[in-house]
Parts: structure tokens; sequence; C-alpha cells
């Protein structure tokens, strides 16, 4: 059959290649009537959303609108990889329309951590990049927790308005959506595709039992995340399924820690301290000399230090050293971006090196916990 140009659910341009950009649509699909891709296919057969992405540039013509529409925002991010899911630039799209906050994935942290100090935390982070938030709440998709208070704080702030969700890709915002729909969507008995206004927005509208909408807009394409880089078969290796276990390593000066072969932290400079390894518990760390970490990075990339495997090694960017000096005093996280952060537990300060794939963000904070 001839495919036609536009999906009639969202308007989106249809395409066959990637399931995971938006219009894709499968051949067994070509002649349904009316022709809709797969993502609006899902939603209205299964009322379930599923995830597609797109770049920073094609994200940033699509929220372009926002400011100028009565809307709520639910802006969810991956608390495991905070700076790197953050959609910093969020502040000058949204205009006036209220932001909520949603702080994703909170079941990854040791059960000890106090639950107010880190929305403090978060606050904080909030702050140094000029964002306003109406409320921040911190939930887990997975775990359902916070997902009443995040429900009941939608209902208080929307009135009459849609509710555009918007995140970077894999912070749990399909999940996030899936839960908006069982809550406040009548799909079964409302939904026919003329539903769907024909936009071309790359967005999908779920309509609400008020004639508003829920907006899915695509995830965002962050090219600093370790997420983004490395292949498929080591997204595992890179994004914890379990509550972290943190790994504490006493070190000397002189001392360096592998991360699998994704990354290296050499503690340069400073008198004998421990610092706490929060990264998945799948990636194998290995303590090595720090004179001798380059040679045995040569002869056992690959191997022994892995993953990537040798067939893949290649595929990531050269490693690119970062130093920082620590000053005395402070309670720092070295965090990198997806892979996860290395907290400094000793205040007497530090000098320190991370190597990593060119392009994946590093940058000290604040301590989380
Ligand atoms: P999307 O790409 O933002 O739509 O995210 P998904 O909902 O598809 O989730 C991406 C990945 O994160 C999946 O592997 C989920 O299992 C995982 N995930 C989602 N929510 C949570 C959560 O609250 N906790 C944990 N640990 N993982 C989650």
């Amino acid at each position: 059959a001839q495919l036609p140009v536009k999906c009639s659910g969202c308007g989106i341009k249809l395409q066959t290649e990637n399931k995971e950009i938006p219009g894709f649509i499968p051949e067994v699909a070509y002649d349904r009537d009316p022709v809709i891709c797969q993502r609006c296919f899902r939603i209205k057969n299964y009322n379930e959303a599923s995830s597609v992405s797109v770049n920073q540039d094609e994200f940033l013509r699509l929220l372009s609108g926002i400011g100028e529409k009565n809307a709520l925002v639910i802006h969810i991010v991956d608390l495991f990889d905070f700076e790197g899911s953050l959609i910093s630039g969020l502040q000058r799209f949204v205009g006036n329309n209220p932001v909520i906050l949603a702080v994703n994935k909170v079941d990854l942290l040791p059960k000890v951590t106090n639950l107010n100090k880190m929305r403090n935390w978060v606050q904080q982070r909030c702050k140094e990049h000029g964002m306003k938030t109406e409320e921040i709440i911190l939930c887990s998709a997975k775990r359902n927790q916070g997902f009443d208070r995040l429900l009941e704080s939608v209902t208080e702030l929307r009135g009459q308005r849609d509710v555009y969700v918007v995140g970077a890709t894999n912070v749990g915002k399909s999940t996030l959506i899936n839960r908006l729909i069982s809550d406040y969507s009548d799909l079964d008995q409302e939904l026919t595709t003329s539903q769907y206004p024909g936009t071309t927005l790359d967005t999908v509208k779920i309509p609400l039992d008020d004639g508003h909408y829920i907006i899915d807009t695509p995830g965002i394409v962050y090219p600093w995340r370790y997420s983004e880089l490395v292949e498929r078969q080591d997204l595992d290796a890179v994004m914890p399924a379990q509550t972290l276990k943190p790994a504490v390593y006493q070190l000397n000066e002189g001392q360096s820690l592998f991360f699998g072969g994704l990354g290296r932290f050499d503690f340069v400079q400073g008198e004998r301290q421990s610092f706490t390894c929060f990264i998945s518990g799948t990636l194998k760390i290995h303590r090595t000399k720090l004179e001798r970490a380059d040679a045995l990075y040569q002869e056992h990339r690959g191997e022994l230090l892995s993953p990537p495997g040798t067939d893949r090694m290649d595929k990531l960017p050269q490693w690119q050293r970062h130093e920082f000096r620590i000053n005395r005093g402070s309670n720092t996280d070295i965090y990198v971006s997806g892979l996860g952060w290395i907290k400094l537990n000793s205040t007497e300060g530090a000098v320190i090196a991370i190597h990593v794939p060119k392009g994946v963000k590093v940058l000290t904070r604040p301590s989380l916990i």
C-alpha cells in the first residue's frame, strides 16, 4: 500500500526506519484505517504512552509555543542523572505557566536518605539554574511512590488548563503519562482518532474527561549523558535498576579507580581519605596505582576493564581528563552524567581527576547525600 505522508492522529510525518523517533509506523500498519503512527496507536488501543525522542533543536522548536498557551507543565527529571536530565532552558519557554518538577527514581537512593533534605538540595540546584518551580515532588514511577502527591498537585494547579509533560529520554516519562491517563482520562469511551487534533507538533494529545488534554512531548536527547553514548547492550551497566549500594574506598594519593572500561577516577593529591562511589552495581570497580593506570587501560580495555567489550570499545569517543581541586571545608560530589557520582567524605580537600569519553558532562556539586 502507498504510505500516507502524515499520521492522522498527531500529524507527524510518517517514517518506517526508526521506532525510537516520532512518526514510526510498522509495515503491517500501512493499510489500517485511519493510518496512525505507532505512538498514537498504542495510546488509542492500549492506553499506553511509549517513548520516542528528538534532538535538542527539534525539542526547542516544540517547546517554543508553550509560553503563549495557558498550561501546566510537568518537568520530569531523573534523580540519578539530575544535572544531565534537567531541561535547564525550560524557564525561557514556559513563560508564566506554573511548573511542577517531578524528580523521579528516588527508589535508587539508599533508604537512609532524608527526603526533606533532598528536596532542599533540588531546590538549591533549581535556583542555580534560574528555574522557578511551583512544587518539587520526589517520586518513583517504579515503586508508585510520590504519585498521589503529584496527582493532587496536578489537580490543584491545573484549573482549566492542558498539561504538558516534558523530560529527557529515559527519565520515566512514559510511566508517568500512563499513570496520568489511568487517573484522569476516560479513553475507552472517548477516544477516536478524530480527537487527536491534527498538528505538526510531534506531540500526542491525550484527551481528559473535561475537554482538556495531556500533551506528551518526545523525550529530549542530551548528548552529554552516558546513557545516550553507550550501545544498547551496555545501557544496563550504566543505568541502575535497583537501589544503589554505595561502594566506599579508602584511597591514598596516587591511586585510581576504573569503572569497568567506561571511566576512571584518580586521587591525584591529598591526605588519605575515603570516597564513596554511587554507580550501578553491575559496573565493576578496579583499584590500581595511578602510575600504572594508563598501561592497565591499554592492556586490558574491553576485557578486564569492561563494558564496553572489545567490539564496542571504539564506538565511544576518546577519553578526556578533567581535573578538579576541591577546597577544604565542603561536602562535594564529583558527578558524571548518566554514570553516577563519587562523594568525597573528607572535608580536607583534594585534587582529583576524572577520565570519561569526550562530551560527557562532569561537574562538582554539593553532596546529594
Ligand atoms: P521515558 O523514556 O522517559 O519515557 O522513560 P520510561 O518510562 O520508558 O523509563 C525509562 C527507564 O527508566 C526504564 O528502564 C524504566 O524501567 C526506568 N524507570 C522509570 N521510572 C523509574 C523509577 O521510578 N525508578 C527506577 N529505578 N527506574 C525507573
